[in-house]
C-alpha cells in the first residue's frame, strides 16, 4: 500500500528534508496545510504537491493515511491530537509539544485512535550513531563511564525567526536541540537519564528571554555521566558525540548533524580503528521505519514515548536552569492511559 501523506505545515525541514524522504520510501505527498491558503498553494505548487488546505479539518478530511506535523512547536498538540481522532497515523516533530504532560496526551490520543506514533528524532537513524551503541552494547569500550556531546551550532539566517524571538512558539535552544541530545544519548547509551543539572546563556542572538545556549551535566540509570552542549551561536565550534569506557573512548566527529556524514573513531589498548557505517540519509530511514510500522512490523525509530523522554529531559534542563539545582528526569509514562 502507498501511504498518502499530508503536510501539516508548509515548513523549511519539511521542504529540505522529509518531502524527498517520503517520495524515497515510496509514500506519495498527498497535501499540504499552511495557516496561509497563499502560501499553501505556493509552496504545493514549488514542491508538486497535489492538494494544498489552509484549515486542519480541510487536510485532515483528504484522502490521506498519514500526517507529519513540523509547524511551530506550540501547534504541535492540537494538530496531533486532531489527526489522532480523525483516525491519521502521526508522524510528529519535536519537541512533541510544549510540555511533557501535554505529549503526553498526544502519545495517549494515538494509542486510543489505534494509529501509529512517532516523534521525528532523525539522528537515531544515523549510521554513525547506530555503529556507536551497538560498539557499545557490543563491550567494545567495556563498562561505559561517561560521554560528551558537542552540538554547539550556528542557527541558519533563514532559520533566525521564532526560535530566538518566540517563547509563546516554544523558541529556545534547549527545546530545539537539547532534546535531541537527550534522545541521542539515551539512544547510543542504551539508558535513560535520572537527572540533570544545567546552565543557559543568552549570548546575543536569541531575544525575549529565550537562551541560545546550554549546558548540561546528566546522569543515568547506569551510572554514565554525561556532559552536552547547545548553541544557536557558535560559527565555528563543529560537532561531536563521544563516550568512554573502562576499555575504549568511542569519537564520533561532525555526527550531530542532518546529513550522513562525519566519522567514527575506536580507541583503545590496541590502537585506533575507524568504524564503518551505513551513509543512508536519516530521515528516510525513519519514513520507512513508519511505513513498516504502518504495515504492523516494527515501530517507528523513535516512538511516541521516545518524544515524552526527550521533552521531559529538556524541561528539567531548563527548570535545573531557572532554580539552579539538580532535577529529576521523569516521563511519567505510566500516565498515559
Ligand atoms: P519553519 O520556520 O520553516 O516553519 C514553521 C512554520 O513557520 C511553518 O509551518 C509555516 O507556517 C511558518 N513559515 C515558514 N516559512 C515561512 C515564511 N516564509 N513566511 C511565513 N511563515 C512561514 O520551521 P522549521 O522547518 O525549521 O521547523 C519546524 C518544526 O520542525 C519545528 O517543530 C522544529 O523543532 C522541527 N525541526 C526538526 C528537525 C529535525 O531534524 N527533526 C529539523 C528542523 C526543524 P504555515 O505552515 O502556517 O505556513
Amino acid at each position: 500500500m502507498t501511504v498518502r501523506w499530508g503536510l501539516i505545515g508548509a515548513s523549511t525541514i519539511a521542504r529540505q528534508f522529509m518531502i524527498g524522504a517520503v517520495r524515497a520510501e515510496g509514500g506519495e505527498v498527498a497535501a499540504v496545510m499552511s495557516s496561509s491558503a497563499d502560501r499553501a498553494a505556493s509552496y504545493a505548487k514549488e514542491n508538486g504537491i497535489p492538494a494544498a488546505f489552509s484549515t486542519l479539518d480541510a487536510i485532515l478530511g483528504a484522502d490521506i493515511d498519514a500526517v507529519y506535523i513540523s509547524t511551530t512547536n506550540e501547534l504541535h498538540l492540537e494538530q496531533s491530537l486532531a489527526a489522532a481522532k480523525a483516525g491519521k497515523h502521526v508522524l510528529c516533530e519535536k519537541p512533541l509539544a510544549l510540555t511533557s504532560a501535554d505529549a503526553r496526551k498526544i502519545v495517549a490520543a494515538c494509542k486510543a485512535a489505534g494509529v501509529v506514533m512517532g516523534t521525528n528524532h532523525h539522528l537515531r537513524n544515523a549510521g554513525a550513531h547506530r555503529a556507536m551503541r551497538e560498539a557499545i552494547a557490543s563491550g567494545r569500550i567495556g563498562k561505559p563511564i561517561a560521554a560528551r556531546v558537542f552540538h554547539s551550532v550556528y542557527l541558519p539566517e533563514n532559520l533566525q525567526g521564532w526560535r530566538i524571538s518566540k517563547p509563546e512558539a516554544g523558541g529556545g535552544v534547549v527545546l530545539d536541540i537539547t532534546v535531541h541530545d537527550a534522545d541521542t544519548l539515551r539512544f547510543v547509551l542504551g539508558s535513560d537519564p535520572v537527572e540533570v543539572s544545567a546552565f543557559t546563556q543568552s549570548a546575543g542572538m536569541a531575544a525575549g528571554g529565550l537562551e541560545d545556549g546550554a549546558m548540561c551535566i546528566w546522569r543515568f540509570r547506569s551510572g554514565v555521566i554525561a556532559q552536552s552542549h547547545e548553541g544557536f551561536t557558535t560559527r565555528f565550534a563543529g560537532t561531536g558525540f563521544e563516550v568512554h569506557g573502562s576499555e575504549g573512548s568511542l569519537f564520533g566527529r561532525d555526527v550531530m548533524t542532518q546529513k550522513p556524514v562525519g566519522s567514527v573513531t575506536l580507541r583503545t589498548a590496541s590502537g585506533e580503528e575507524e568504524l564503518t557505517f551505513d551513509r543512508g540519509d536519516l530521515y528516510a530511514r525513519s519514513l520507512g521505519l513508519f511505513h513498516k510500522a504502518i504495515d504492523g512490523e516494527g515501530a517507528p525509530s523513535a516512538t511516541g514515548e521516545d518524544g515524552v523522554w526527550s521533552l521531559a529531559s529538556a524541561e528539567a534542563a531548563l527548570q535545573s536552569a531557572r532554580t539552579g539545582r539538580a532535577v529529576a528526569v521523569d516521563p511519567k509514562l505510566g500516565e498515559i492511559a
